[in-house]
C-alpha cells in the first residue's frame, strides 16, 4: 500500500471505504433523514458549534464560494488576509463575484501579523467581512485564528474562515472563536474521500445572509436550512460520501477531539524534529508551523522534483510538491486525518536514503 502523505486527499480507513460501497437509498426518504440528522449532530460536536452545519456536495472550494455568495453583495468591501495559495484563492472568489477586495498579503512561510490586520481595519472602516485561512496548506503555516477573531470582533466585522485543512485536526472551537462562516472539506482531516464540503453558519452570518445579494442558487444557505429541517439537502447529496462520513465521524468521536488534536500535534512535532535531524530546514516560521502539513525548504542542492519521484517510485511514499511559485522551493509532508507515528517514521527513514540521491548535501 502507498503511504499517501499529501495534505489531501488523505488515506481512508478500510471500514470508511467499505461504507462507500453501500447500496443507494432514497435521499428524500426516512433512512437518509435520520442519517443526515445524525451526521449533522456529530459534526456540530467536532466543530464545537450550536449553529447550523450544512453538507454541500462539492470540494472545499465550493464551500468557499458558498461562503462568499451567501454573505456578501457586489461592491461590499472585504479584507483578504492571505498567507499563501489558498488565501489568494479565497480573495479571487470574492472579487470574481464583485466584492471590493482589499488584499493584505504576508510573506509566504509567515503567519499573518495581528498589528497589520488591526491597521487595515482602522484604515478601512467600510470593511464588512474578513476572509482568512486558518491553516495555509500551501506553505504549512497556521494562523493565530483566536487572536485574529478577537480583533475582527473588536471591530465588529464578519469573520469568514477557510478551515479546510484544520478543522477536525487542529483546535478550532467555532462558537468560542466567533467564526461566522467556517468551511472544511471531507478529504482533509476527516478520513473521507473528496466530494463534500461542510460549512457552519452562525447567527450573525444569517443576518448578513438575509441582506446579501450576490447571485446564488446551488449554494443558497437559506435553502439548505429549510431542507435540513425536513432531513434533506436541497439537491441530491453525494450519498456514498455521507455513508463513509458517518463511519469516520464515529471513529473520530470514539478517539475524542482532544486526543485527535493532541495526536496531530505530536506527529507534527515528530515530523519537524525528524526533518531537522536530516539536516533540512523548515520553510514555515516554526512558531506557526502547521500540525497538519509540514513544508520543507529545498536547501543544500536538493531537487524536490527528483526527491518526490524517488520517494514515490522506490519507497511507495507520496509527498506533495510546492504549488505555484513554491514549485521547486519546497516539498510538503501531509500528516492529517488517519495518520500515526509509523507513517512518519517510514517517511523519515526513506528520506534518509532518497535525499542524497536527489542532490542534497547536508550543511552545504
Ligand atoms: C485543500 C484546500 C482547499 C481547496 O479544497 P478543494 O477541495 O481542492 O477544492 C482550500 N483551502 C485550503 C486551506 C485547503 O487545504
Amino acid at each position: 500500500m502507498q503511504n499517501l502523505r499529501i495534505p489531501g486527499p488523505t488515506p481512508c480507513p478500510e471500514d470508511v471505504l467499505e461504507a462507500m460501497g453501500r447500496q443507494m437509498v432514497n435521499h428524500r426518504g426516512p433512512e437518509f433523514a435520520s442519517l443526515l440528522t445524525d451526521v449533522t449532530e456529530k459534526l456540530k460536536r467536532l466543530f464545537k458549534t450550536q449553529s447550523d452545519v450544512f453538507l454541500l456536495t462539492a470540494s472545499g472550494t465550493g464551500g468557499l464560494e458558498a461562503a462568499v455568495v451567501n454573505m456578501l453583495s457586489p461592491g461590499d468591501v472585504v479584507l483578504s488576509v492571505s498567507i499563501g495559495v489558498f488565501g489568494h484563492r479565497f480573495a479571487a472568489i470574492a472579487s470574481q463575484f464583485g466584492a471590493q477586495v482589499i488584499p493584505l498579503n504576508f510573506e509566504w512561510g509567515q503567519a499573518a501579523e495581528i498589528d497589520a490586520i488591526r491597521q487595515a481595519l482602522r484604515d478601512n472602516p467600510k470593511i464588512k467581512a474578513v476572509l482568512v485561512t486558518h491553516n495555509e496548506t500551501s506553505t504549512g503555516v497556521t494562523n493565530d485564528l483566536k487572536a485574529i477573531s478577537a480583533l475582527v470582533k473588536e471591530f465588529d466585522k464578519l469573520l469568514v474562515v477557510d478551515a479546510i485543512s484544520s478543522l477536525g485536526s487542529i483546535e478550532l472551537p467555532v462558537d468560542e472563536w466567533r467564526c461566522d462562516v467556517t468551511v472544511t472539506g471531507s478529504q482533509k482531516g476527516w478520513m473521507v474521500p473528496p466530494g463534500m464540503a461542510m460549512v457552519a453558519v452562525g447567527r450573525e452570518a444569517w443576518e448578513a445572509n438575509s441582506r446579501a445579494t450576490m447571485p446564488r442558487f446551488y449554494w443558497d444557505f437559506a435553502k439548505a436550512k429549510s431542507y435540513l429541517e425536513k432531513g434533506q439537502t436541497p439537491w441530491t447529496p453525494v450519498l456514498s460520501i455521507v455513508f463513509a462520513f458517518s463511519v469516520a465521524l464515529d471513529k473520530m468521536l470514539t478517539e475524542g477531539l482532544d486526543s485527535i488534536i493532541a495526536r496531530h500535534a505530536r506527529i507534527a512535532q515528530m515530523t519537524r524534529d525528524g526533518i531537522k535531524e536530516l539536516g533540512l530546514s523548515l520553510f514555515a516560521e516554526e512558531s506557526h508551523a502547521s500540525n497538519t502539513v509540514t513544508s520543507v525548504a529545498a536547501s543544500g542542492g536538493l531537487d524536490t522534483k527528483i526527491l518526490v519521484k524517488i520517494m514515490r517510485e522506490e519507497h511507495g511514499i507520496v509527498l506533495g510538491g510546492g504549488q505555484q511559485t513554491m514549485a521547486g522551493k519546497i516539498f510538503r509532508i501531509g500528516h492529517l486525518g488517519w495518520v500515526n507515528e509509523d507513517d512518519i517514521a517510514q517517511v523519515l527513514a526513506a528520506l534518509k536514503t532518497a535525499l542524497p540521491q536527489a542532490g542534497f548535501r547536508s550543511g552545504s
